[in-house]
């Protein structure tokens, strides 16, 4: 599309921002509207969120059906969040301009730790639904023993610390 603000991303709290304002290292976007918005791409590893060890269970557990992206991975996160708060979520595919290194963006209404805290919940709602497709009756019972202690805040408070302080690679 050719227009003149074909590449503007607008957003859910109704500011249209260039495409090109976000960039690979953002994670969140200090907004004209007040807020700061999560700031998502494609390029970024489901690491962000999620243990490595997570992410490998669910590229076992979840079934997926894209061609484009057969393996599990931020796409399917962010795809979750977008069907769960369609209204809270921008999602802006950006071909025009391959020096931004992504495809795909998304801006939430929401801040980066709530977006996070968001994306962990659901993913423990996948993993409660896979598990309960499993017929296997001591798998339901650790998983749901395992979850009863589990304080998703806590996690992602706890994740974030730790992912800020290892390796650059994901740092996004
Ligand atoms: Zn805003």
């Amino acid at each position: 599309m050719a227009t003149d603000d074909g590449d503007a991303v607008e957003l859910p709290c109704g500011e249209r921002v260039p495409a090109d304002a976000f960039d690979l290292g953002m994670r969140e976007y200090g907004c004209a509207c007040g807020a700061a918005h999560a700031v998502v791409t494609d390029a970024h590893p489901p690491e962000r969120f999620l243990p490595g060890v997570v992410v490998e269970t669910l590229r076992e557990a979840v079934e997926t059906t894209s061609e484009e992206m057969p393996e599990f991975g931020t796409p399917h996160l962010l795809g979750l969040v977008v069907e769960e708060f369609p209204g809270e979520m921008a999602v802006a595919e950006v071909t025009d301009d391959p020096d931004l290194g992504y495809a795909l963006l998304w801006v939430s209404g929401f801040d980066s730790r709530s977006l996070h805290e968001t994306i962990v919940e659901l993913v423990v709602e996948v993993m409660e639904h896979a598990v309960s497709h499993a017929e296997d009756d001591d798998a339901v019972r650790q998983f749901e023993s395992s979850m009863l202690d589990f304080d998703v805040a806590e996690f992602v408070e706890r994740y974030r610390a730790e992912r800020d302080l290892s390796a650059d690679d994901v740092r996004v």
